[in-house]
């Protein structure tokens, strides 16, 4: 035996499923698996400046001077970061960059190269 969720609208335990479908019997109400698992958010898709759509490990530019935090250096224009890795937050991408070392950037101030 599956072992099948509960209906998401009433919280039914006698759901069963239909082919692709699942079924509540006490509110009728009808889902897929496959939706419940679209909704899950641990697939964002990180974007650059142009909207290209960056993964683990690409290699990007930097489009603007970025002043780095707590210092008066600045990460110049054209810069390239090598092996990106995309993690979750408001700076969400996490590289190195020479002379800088451990760094964290917005995807929107880069461009996959
Ligand atoms: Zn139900």
């Amino acid at each position: 035996m599956l072992d099948l969720p509960n209906c998401p609208k009433c919280h039914s335990t006698y759901t069963y499923e239909d082919a692709s479908l699942l079924i509540c019997p006490e509110c009728a109400h009808e889902w897929t698996l496959e939706s419940e698992t679209e909704d899950r958010d641990d697939n964002k898709v990180v974007k650059d400046a142009n909207g290209n759509v960056l993964n683990d490990g690409d290699m990007v530019t930097v489009i603007k001077d970025l002043k780095v935090k707590g210092s008066s250096s600045v990460i110049k224009i054209g810069t390239k970061v090598k092996n990106i890795r995309l993690v979750d937050g408001d700076h969400d991408i996490d590289c190195k960059i020479d002379d800088f070392g451990a760094m964290k950037l917005k995807s929107e101030f880069v461009k996959k190269v």
